[in-house]
C-alpha cells in the first residue's frame, strides 16, 4: 500500500509514520468490517484511496466556521456566542505576544490573573468581588466544594436540572462532596420546606435557575429573597452563616429591550435579592467567551480564589482578554447592544430582519434554476438558545424554500457537507428555512446562494439522473 502512488504522493506533506499508521488503521477497520460481515464482504478495491483519505484527514481543520441559519442565537453545538470585534482584537493582541497576565505594572511584581476582569464585573453587577473560571459548571462545582463539602446543601426538587452535555445538579453536588438535601416536590416548593430541612449541618441553600425549561400551571418556588430570610432566621445562634447561592445559568448583565425587563434576571438583580453568591456563564446571554463568573462579598470570593479548583479551572490569557474587552463594552449599554453579536441578534427588530430575508431570497432566486423551488419570506420564530428564555418566541423572518426539484432532506445534507462552509438551516414541513437573525456576516447570504446553486446544478442539466446525483 505504501508504494501506491496515492500514498507516495502524501510523503511530501506528511511524516512517513503517519502515512503508515493511516494504512494500518484502514486495514484494521476493513478487517473488522469483514469479520462483522461474517465473510460476506471482500477486501474493498479502494483500500489505498481510503487510507490516503484517512491520512489527509489529519490536515483538514476540524474546528471550522459554520453559517448558523437556524435562528437559535446561543447555539451550544455551534459555539454559543460569537465574539465582538473588540474582544477578537484583544485575543489576538494577548495571544501573539507577551502580556500582563500575571504581572502588575504598577508594583513591577507578580500580579494576579484574577485582577483583570474583577473590577469590571463588580462595576457592572454591583458586587463587592468576583472571580471568573473556565465555565459555569466549574464555577458551581467550585462554590459547592468550598462552602458545602462534607455539609448539607438544600435544593428544591423543582430545580434539580440537567443542562445539555451532562451537567446535572445532583451529579455536580455529589462530585463536590456536598450532601444534597432535596426539598419540596417537582412542581411546588414552599418556604416551610426549606425551614424544616435546615439542620446544624446545613451550609447552603442552593437555588438553580431553571434555564432550559419552565414549570407552568400549579407551581410554586421560593425566591432568593425569601431564601435569605429563611437562612437569616436559622442563622441566629449559629457560628457560621448559611449561604444562599444561586446558579443563574445565563446571567444577563443588561435587561433585554426586545423581550422585556422580566424575561431573564440580571446577575446584579439576583445578588440584590439577597444571594450571597451568584454564578453565571460568560458565553450565554453575556455574549463573551466561555467562562463561569461568581460574584459576591470579598470575604467569600477570597476563599474561592484560594481554592485549588480555582487554579485547576483558571482562565487562559485569550479568554481573559476576550472577557475583559466584552465587559468593557457593557460600560455603555447602547454600545454593548450594538457591538456584542449575541445582544445585537437578540435585539434585532423583526422589520429589519424582513428586509434582510428579502435580500437573501433575491440572491437565492437568482442563483438557482428557474422553477427548481418556490422561495418566499415567511414569519417565523427565533430562539435565544443556550438554555435561556425557553418560553420566548422571538418574532423573525426566514427564507423558505419548497422544492419542486430535489427535497428538503437532501438539500439540508448538501448545505452541511458539500459547501466550502457548512451551512446549518432548519427543516419544517418539507421546506428548508433560513432564519436571517443568526447570520453574522454580510457575505453569508452569498455563501448560502452559492451552495444552493451547486445543489441545483445537477437538475439544471435537465437529466433525469439529477435527482439521484443531488442525493
Ligand atoms: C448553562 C448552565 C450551566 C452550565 O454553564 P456552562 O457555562 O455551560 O458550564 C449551569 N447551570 C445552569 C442553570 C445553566 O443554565
Amino acid at each position: 500500500m505504501l508504494d501506491a502512488p496515492e500514498m507516495t504522493a502524501l510523503a511530501a506533506i506528511l511524516p512517513r509514520e503517519m502515512i503508515t499508521d493511516a494504512a494500518r488503521q484502514e486495514i484494521s477497520a476493513v478487517r473488522d468490517e469483514i469479520i462483522r460481515s461474517k465473510g460476506a464482504m471482500d477486501v474493498p478495491t479502494d483500500l489505498v484511496q481510503r487510507a490516503a483519505k484517512r491520512a489527509l484527514g489529519l490536515l483538514a481543520p476540524s474546528l471550522r466556521r459554520v453559517i448558523n441559519a437556524t435562528g437559535v442565537i446561543i447555539h451550544t453545538n455551534l459555539g454559543r456566542s460569537p465574539l465582538a470585534k473588540e474582544a477578537v482584537d484583544a485575543v489576538v493582541e494577548a495571544a501573539t505576544g507577551y502580556s500582563t497576565l500575571e504581572y502588575d505594572v504598577k508594583s513591577m511584581a507578580r500580579g494576579s490573573r484574577h485582577a483583570h476582569c474583577e473590577k469590571l464585573i463588580c462595576a457592572l453587577t454591583g458586587a463587592e468581588a468576583a472571580i471568573a473560571v473556565n465555565n459555569n459548571a466549574a464555577a458551581v462545582l467550585m462554590v459547592l466544594s468550598e462552602f458545602a463539602a462534607g455539609k448539607e446543601a438544600v435544593v428544591s426538587r423543582g430545580e434539580l436540572v440537567e443542562i445539555g452535555g451532562s451537567f446535572r445538579i445532583p451529579d455536580i453536588m455529589a462530585l463536590s462532596g456536598a450532601k444534597m438535601v432535596e426539598v419540596g416536590t417537582t412542581n411546588k416548593t414552599h418556604a416551610y420546606d426549606y425551614e424544616r430541612a435546615i439542620t446544624p449541618e446545613t451550609a447552603m441553600l442552593l437555588k438553580v435557575h431553571t434555564s432550559n425549561y419552565r414549570l407552568v400551571g400549579f407551581t410554586e418556588a421560593v425566591s432568593a429573597r425569601e431564601m435569605r430570610r429563611i437562612a437569616d432566621q436559622a442563622d441566629e445562634g449559629r457560628d457560621a452563616r448559611i449561604l444562599v447561592f444561586e446558579d443563574l445559568g445565563s446571567g444577563a448583565l443588561l435587561p433585554s429591550k426586545a423581550l422585556g425587563d422580566n424575561a431573564e434576571p440580571t446577575a446584579g438583580e439576583a445578588l440584590k435579592l439577597g444571594c450571597d453568591l451568584v454564578s453565571f456563564s460568560g458565553d450565554k446571554l453575556l455574549g463573551g467567551p466561555q467562562a463561569g463568573i461568581v460574584i459576591g462579598s470579598k470575604k467569600l470570593i477570597d476563599r474561592l480564589k484560594s481554592n485549588p479548583l480555582a487554579r485547576a479551572m483558571r482562565l487562559d490569557k485569550m479568554t481573559l482578554a476576550a472577557l475583559e474587552a466584552t465587559l468593557r463594552l457593557y460600560l455603555d449599554p447602547e454600545r454593548a447592544r450594538e457591538e456584542i453579536p449575541t445582544l445585537k441578534m437578540l435585539e434585532a427588530p423583526a422589520e429589519k430582519l424582513r428586509a434582510r430575508a428579502e435580500e437573501l431570497a433575491r440572491k437565492i432566486t437568482a442563483a438557482m434554476p428557474e422553477c427548481a423551488a418556490d422561495v418566499d419570506v415567511v414569519e417565523e420564530v427565533s430562539r435565544a438558545g443556550g438554555g435561556s428564555l425557553p418560553m420566548y418566541d422571538i418574532p423573525t423572518y426566514a427564507v423558505r424554500m419548497r422544492f419542486r426539484q430535489g427535497d428538503a432532506q437532501s438539500c439540508e445534507e448538501h448545505l452541511v457537507k458539500h459547501g466550502a462552509i457548512p451551512i446549518v438551516a432548519r427543516i419544517k414541513h418539507e421546506a428548508v428555512l433560513f432564519d436571517v437573525r443568526t447570520l453574522v456576516r454580510a457575505d453569508e447570504a452569498d455563501d448560502i446562494a452559492a451552495s444552493l446553486k451547486a445543489y441545483f446544478a445537477p437538475f439544471a442539466d435537465g437529466n433525469a439522473k439529477g435527482k439521484e446525483d443531488a442525493r
